[in-house]
Formats: structure tokens, sequence, C-alpha cells
């Protein structure tokens, strides 16, 4: 996959991927369309169906990951949401043996994550991984997505980091793509981002079910 010794820098996504991402399909699918139901007097299906589409028209883009855009929209305080329902947020496997080991490994790491800061706030609250890492970012700070070029140009700028010596782990595969035209030269992706759904068996990019693969995969 990758040869630990050919690695400077770690970057890792957050959601999907240290955490399951079952709650953030809960969240979104299941908690916000109910809530919105209610507040508008809707069937559930039409609140499904309204979000579903709103959603799409912003597939990739920063506000797809916004919750000022989906308070504004959607009438709810997304961030209130977030923290009373922080208590569900779960680590995935192996993420705390992974992490000490890349550090013993006197790896860099870097969180990179498309989260807006309340919902990572919240999420690092209920599970405060900020410690292990040298520098948390999120896209919201650089005013565009990872799927963008233009986010890996301002990662660049902000914690200047060598493509060739630099890991990717994220879930979104649209990412993967984007920081591999951008250099970064390994890109791993999850099978299993929600421990919920079943495990995807094809893959654009290099995958792992478990973080403890990539212990075990450097011994
Ligand atoms: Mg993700």
């Amino acid at each position: 996959m990758f040869d630990w010794q050919d690695i400077d820098t770690v970057l890792l996504d957050m959601d999907g991927t240290l955490l399951d991402l079952a709650y953030d399909n809960h969240f979104w699918l299941e908690h916000i369309p109910t809530l919105y139901a209610h507040t508008q007097n809707l069937p559930i299906m039409e609140a499904r169906d309204f979000i579903q589409t709103a959603m799409a028209a912003v597939a990739g883009k920063l506000d797809w990951y916004c919750i000022d855009y989906w308070s504004n929209l959607l009438e709810i305080d997304i961030s209130h949401q977030t923290q009373m329902t922080s208590s569900q947020v779960a680590l995935r496997p192996f993420v705390h043996e992974f992490l000490s080991y890349a550090k013993s490994l006197s790896k860099r790491l870097l969180l990179v994550t498309n989260a807006h800061h309340h919902v990572l706030s919240a999420k690092m609250s209920a599970i405060e991984l900020r410690p292990y890492f040298d520098a948390v970012v999120t896209s919201h700070d650089y005013g565009s997505a990872k799927e963008s070029e233009r986010f890996w140009q301002q990662l660049q700028r902000h914690h200047p980091f060598n493509p060739q010596s630099t890991v990717l782990i994220d879930d979104n595969e649209e990412v993967l793509y984007a920081a591999e035209r951008y250099g970064i030269a390994h890109t791993i992706t999850l099978r299993q981002p929600d421990s919920k759904q079943v495990a995807r068996l094809c893959t654009r990019y290099a995958a792992i079910h478990h973080f403890d693969e990539l212990i075990h995969s450097a011994q």
C-alpha cells in the first residue's frame, strides 16, 4: 500500500475515516428530515425529497458541508442539533492505535476535514483526537472544499508539505482524486465509512477496512 519509510506527512479526514459515518448519515437522512417535516408540517417523504434535492444541488461544494447554509435553508439550528446529538458520534476501530503508531514513527499528522468549525468542535468534544495532530484544518478556513484544487494550494501555503512523501487517507474518492491531481503520491480510501452499510468491494483507490492494516503493513 505504502512504505512508512517513504512517508513524512499523514493527512487524515475525519468523518467516515476516523469517525463512523453512521452518525452523519443518520443525522442528515433521518434526524434532520424528521425535524424539518415536523417544523414545516410536511409529510416525511416530502421533507426527505426536498433536502435530498437541495443536497444534490451543492454536492462537492463547500455549501454541502456548511451548517450556516443548511440552517438558513431549513430554518433549523443545525449547530444546536449537532451539539444535542454529539454523544452518538463514534470512533472507527483502531484509530487510537493507528494515530499512536504514526506518532511513534515521528510522522507529522494533519487532520484535514470539510466539516464546519461547529461540527468539528462538537465532535472533538465527544471524542477528543486533536492532541494527536500537529494541525487541524477545516476547508471552511480556505473557502474551498477538499474536492477543489484551491484547497490543496491553500493547504500547501499554510502548512507546507512534500506531496511525494505525503499520504492522504479519506473515504471520499472525489477528494482523493483532487489530491492526486495536485500531486499527492499516496492515497488510501476506506471500505466501510459507515458501519451500518455494507463494505465497498470496488474502489478507485487502494482501500483499507480498518486502520490495523496500516499498522501491520509497517511491521
Ligand atoms: Mg469523509
